[in-house]
């Protein structure tokens, strides 16, 4: 029997008001200023969850809670125990983690911790396996405990083979995400000869085997479906290099998301069946959202290969070129000139922390009758929102910041554009240059202001993409050659004479 029909109607209920509260958290996370509420149904939702599933799953000694002993009188306090620990060890850790980590390790952290959902469903799907009685979902066919002498359901069958496929993609596919984002490993695209006949007969063999196991369950089909899962995780992402990374860990988000629901059928779970769906879509529709926004069709992605010339041009040849160099003193004479300044941050603010400086210099200038803007484009940085987190926690003001097709006209307005550590989002190469590799993704067009001062470090350093910016040597163009922090730092004293 399912274990669903046993959930009592009050952890049904409870189920359903977690999962209402997780609706509203990731309505909460859509603007900066709801999100920390958002942040708190989230956890509210999650408290209950975890609360419900530990009471109607209390841990009985043998007999069992509906053995008409005493209830409370029975219960395993050394399983309980150790469930406790366990949720105490990974909450310090969370809690430790989410303290240290730097805003620009962000999106590794988010990859790992896909890698855990994955391998979650891994365990959840193999236990359910082992000791399918224990889950509710299989028939005894003989009094012998061992998995081969019960029957398992037909459809749990399904959902198990799929929960523990997707999950085990999640898992390798976010470990070799977590390893290009965290720099070890290249970010560049490894491409093997033959891959895409290989990776389609490897999945049409994992869904075979998922249908044979309808018929045979086997140790053998469900550990083969288990390591083919692995293998495919890791030769799908091992392609996949260059800007394509943001899409493909919002992708392995969703992933984790599918997963997760798959195992909330297996055991019954109306929280985990919601929580699941709601990760599996919302995570689909920001890979979705991305696409776009990178002007990359999904497919595309998913075939990999993205940024490999550009990691070779990378850091390439047009060093020589003429530009003009300036420093802080110019910039703030022609910020404090302007009537409208937009500023660009990208990867490089957040790298030099820049953001508490940069928006001393907004006030500054608006104190001097400036009118002051901030343009983000929707992969600036390296992970969604990155640039909105870091402004929104230097306290600008949102109403000063627009996203990209909302500004992208006035930078023909503007005396000043200010990119600061932005480049890749602001690369005119992406609009005219077929052969560059970030060709057709939507750019700022910061090069329609009448000067463009560019804040990085050095002239050979590159973007992610790792092409040159054409951009550099332009007429209207400045270059502010330092630290990101430094400079801005620089300009807000110099902005005081
Ligand atoms: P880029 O990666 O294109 O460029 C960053 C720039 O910052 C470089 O020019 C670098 O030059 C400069 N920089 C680095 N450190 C500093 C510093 N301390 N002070 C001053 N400048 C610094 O950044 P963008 O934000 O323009 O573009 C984002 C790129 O990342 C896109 O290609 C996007 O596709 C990709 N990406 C985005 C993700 C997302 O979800 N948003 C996730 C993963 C990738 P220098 O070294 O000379 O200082």
């Amino acid at each position: 029997m399912h274990e669903a029909a046993e959930t009592p109607a009050w952890a049904a209920l409870a189920y359903l008001i977690s999962g209402s509260l997780f609706i509203l958290a990731l309505r909460g996370l859509s603007s900066p200023e709801s999100s920390r509420r958002g942040n708190r149904l989230g956890m509210a939702g999650m408290a209950i969850a975890v609360v419900t599933t530990l009471v109607t799953h209390l841990p009985f000694q043998a007999g069992g809670p509906f053995d008409g002993a005493a209830a409370g009188s029975n219960i395993d306090w050394v399983t309980l125990g150790l469930i406790l620990a366990a949720i105490a060890i990974g909450a310090a850790i969370g809690l430790l983690t989410a303290r240290r980590i730097a805003m620009t390790a962000m999106p590794q952290l988010v990859a790992a911790f896909h890698s855990l959902v994955g391998l979650a469903a891994v365990l959840v799907a193999a236990a359910a396996y082992l000791n399918p009685e224990a889950f509710g979902i299989a028939t005894r066919i003989t009094p012998i405990a061992s998995p081969s002498f019960f029957s398992i359901d037909p459809v749990s069958r399904v959902e198990m083979g799929l929960g523990m496929a997707i999950g085990a993609i999640t898992f390798s596919g976010s470990v070799i995400a977590f390893l290009k984002l965290n720099g070890n490993m290249s970010g560049a695209p490894i491409m093997l000869p033959g891959r895409h006949i290989i990776n389609l007969g490897i999945i049409a063999a994992i869904l075979g085997l998922i249908g044979y196991f309808l018929t045979d369950q086997s140790p053998w089909v469900f550990w083969t479906v288990t390591a083919l899962s692995f293998l495919i995780g890791f030769l799908l992402i091992i392609p996949i290099g260059g800007a394509d990374m943001p899409v493909v860990v919002s992708m392995l988000n969703s992933y984790s998301g599918w997963a997760a629901a798959a195992m909330g059928f297996t055991l019954g779970n109306s929280a985990m069946i919601i929580t699941g769906a709601l990760v599996g879509s919302s995570g689909a529709i920001l890979s979705y959202i991305m696409c776009r926004a990178m002007n990359r069709s999904f497919i595309s992605v998913i075939a990999g290969g993205f940024g490999g010339d550009a990691a070779i041009a990378g850091g390439g040849g047009a060093i020589d070129r003429p530009y003009k160099r300036g420093s802080a003193e110019d910039a703030a004479f022609l910020m404090k000139q302007a009537e409208q300044v937009i500023i660009v941050p990208g990867y490089g603010m957040a790298v030099a922390q820049a953001q508490h400086a940069l928006r001393e210099m907004g006030d500054l200038l608006e104190a001097e009758g400036v009118s002051v803007k901030y343009a983000i484009h929707p992969v600036a940085g390296r992970m969604p929102g990155h640039m909105n987190v870091l402004l929104a926690e230097a306290s600008v003001d949102y109403d000063k910041v627009f996203e990209l097709e909302d500004i992208n006209s006035e930078f023909a307005r503007s005396d000043v554009a200010f990119v600061i550590g932005a480049n890749d989002v602001t690369n005119p190469s992406a609009k005219t240059d077929k052969t560059s590799p970030i060709y057709g993704m939507p750019v700022l067009d910061v090069e329609k202001a009448k000067t463009v001062l560019f804040v990085k470090r050095s002239m050979g350093g590159v973007g992610y993409a790792g092409v040159d910016n054409e951009l550099f040597y332009r007429d209207n163009t400045m270059m502010l050659l330092a630290d990101a922090k430094k400079v801005v730092e620089e300009i807000v004293k110099n902005m005081g004479h």
